[in-house]
């Protein structure tokens, strides 16, 4: 088992939307933190504050005490853990800690691989948003070991204000599933109000005014669906992976005998979009499945 030593120097993998703001969040409060993403370019920004790059998952994991990652799908998880140049073969007395949202079986696929090598690990999604992860207030939901938990928890208040232990491996990833399940139906239910709104002749601005300060408010509501009034379709956070969570979710809850109806209405429109082109939209985008 990885001894748990006092963490100096932060891999961080995966420098998308959510990963900038996190690494520099790290940055900032004084870690060395060690980068690389799939295109460079999205790194420059943190490398001029004197983040460093590396060239492969790997060698970020060699110099790393623990490695983050947070890159799109479950897809690209296994690349960055299990590739020929990934962090499982590399990584030498670090905890894993992926925060990308992917599946259970996924994050105990990399717990059983780590833990081969004397690695520990932790799943770490995470809720909040392009906004959360930039203003350091995200929901972190974690699965995995509470000493390992314990000592990686003073690096994770650096990126968020809920950080809690739900369980065993893999369990973070569900905590965040049940998330993904209140979502789904949930901006259904706001792009359904607005376009009543719209149809009936009121002003969805003005209306937003209204129910954004009662019992329907909520991120949901008030940030996406000013978006939405406004015809602000910029991912925020992607459709496609949206999509991704939400299969995700069908599966477990299929394997349950979990009946979900709400889950599935909102699959089958995200998929419309997807359909349509509109994969790289933000979630909000789905407003337009319902101007039709
Ligand atoms: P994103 O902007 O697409 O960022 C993902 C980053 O990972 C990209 O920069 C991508 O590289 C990089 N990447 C992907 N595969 C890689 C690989 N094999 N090797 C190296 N780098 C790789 O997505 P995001 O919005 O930050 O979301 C990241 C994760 O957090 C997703 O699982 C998402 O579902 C979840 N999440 C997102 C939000 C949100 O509001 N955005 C909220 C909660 C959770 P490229 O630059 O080359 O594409």
């Amino acid at each position: 088992m990885t001894s748990l030593t006092s963490i100096k120097n932060i891999g961080f993998i995966g420098l998308g939307i959510m990963g900038q703001s996190m690494a520099g969040h790290l940055l900032a409060a004084g870690y060395q933190v060690n980068l690389y993403n799939r295109t460079k370019s999205k790194t420059d920004s943190l490398v001029a504050k004197g983040a460093k790059w590396f060239d492969t998952p790997g060698e970020v994991a060699a110099h790393s005490n623990m490695i983050i990652t947070m890159v799109g799908f479950p897809s690209d998880v296994e690349e960055v853990y299990f590739g020929e140049k990934g962090i499982i073969a590399s990584a030498n007395n670090a905890i894993l800690v992926d925060m990308t949202t992917s599946s259970p079986s996924l994050a105990r696929k990399i717990a059983v691989q780590a833990a081969k090598k004397g690695l520990a690990s932790l799943d770490a999604p995470v809720s909040g948003g392009d906004i959360g992860a930039r203003d350091a207030k995200l929901t972190i939901m974690v699965g995995g070991d509470k000493a390992v938990f314990d000592h990686v928890l003073p690096i994770l208040q650096k990126l968020g204000t809920s950080i809690i232990l739900q369980g065993d491996v893999g369990m973070g990833q569900h905590t965040k599933m049940c998330n993904q399940i209140v979502i789904a139906s949930t901006i259904m239910g706001v792009a359904e109000g607005l376009s009543y709104a719209k149809k009936v002749g009121l002003d969805p601005a003005v209306v937003l005014q209204s129910i954004g300060g009662g019992a329907a408010s909520g991120f949901q509501l008030n940030v996406l669906g000013a978006r939405m009034i406004v015809g602000d379709y910029a991912p925020g956070f992607y459709v496609e992976h949206f999509i991704k969570d939400l299969k995700i979710a069908v599966e477990e809850a299929e394997q349950m005998q979990l009946n979900l109806p709400g889950l599935l209405l909102a699959k089958s429109l995200f998929e419309k979009m997807a359909d349509r082109g509109l994969q790289r939209n933000g979630t909000q985008g789905i407003f337009q499945i319902y101007l039709d």
